[in-house]
């Protein structure tokens, strides 16, 4: 593969290597192990547009995590969940049309936009927002989104059980059936028969 090498003045051959890097994002020193494109004549390091974005990418999302913030694939695993496009999400939150995009793509969430898609994390959550919001969102888009939450409900094991049963420990067994299999379990534990 070659590259515009600005050393050598001249299309060269590049390679991909591994170096750590810091960089100020937000004010704060973000340090990464990082690839970049070396020219193989030279040494130097050559620029690529599409490493170096996917990089930048790389350097917002430690930001992300560092200060707790949702990564852009975690908001992108959060949308699709619940069958939303960027557009029908910002709709949903009273956010911009462009929003969701810019975030997916690696602008810096504040804190507030962070806390409200967080909330749809859970289920629960999300059902009050979008049964609150759903008039904002087209016909084709709320199918989509039932659909999504038909799914997501398959995926659950319903238990009503008694506390004592809760309290006999076969939850290490289901526990250990729910990271198999995939199925969240939720309990509904019945307090009346505590003795
Ligand atoms: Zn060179």
């Amino acid at each position: 593969m070659k590259r515009y090498c600005i050393e050598c003045d001249d299309f060269e051959e590049v390679e991909l290597k591994k170096v750590k890097k810091t960089l100020p994002v937000k004010g704060e020193n973000i340090t990464l192990e990082i690839e970049e494109f070396f020219c193989v004549n030279c040494g130097e390091p050559v620029y690529d547009e599409v490493q170096d974005s996917d990089n930048l990418r790389l350097f917002y999302d430690e930001y992300r995590r560092v200060k707790g913030l949702l990564t852009s694939s975690e908001i992108i695993a959060i949308r699709e969940r619940y069958g939303l496009s960027q557009t029908a999400l910002a709709k949903l939150l009273g956010f911009g049309d462009k929003t969701i995009a810019r975030y997916e793509r690696g602008y810096i969430q504040d804190e507030s936009p962070n806390i409200m898609m967080s909330l749809l994390e859970d289920e629960h959550c999300f059902s009050i927002i979008y049964e609150k919001n759903k008039d904002k969102l087209t016909a084709k888009e709320q199918e989509k989104v039932k659909k999504a939450l038909n799914i997501c409900s398959d995926n659950i094991i319903k238990y009503e059980i008694s506390a004592e049963d809760l309290c006999n420990s076969k939850y290490n067994t289901w526990k250990e059936y729910s990271s198999k299999s995939g199925r969240e379990i939720r309990f509904k534990a019945n307090f009346k028969d505590v003795k």
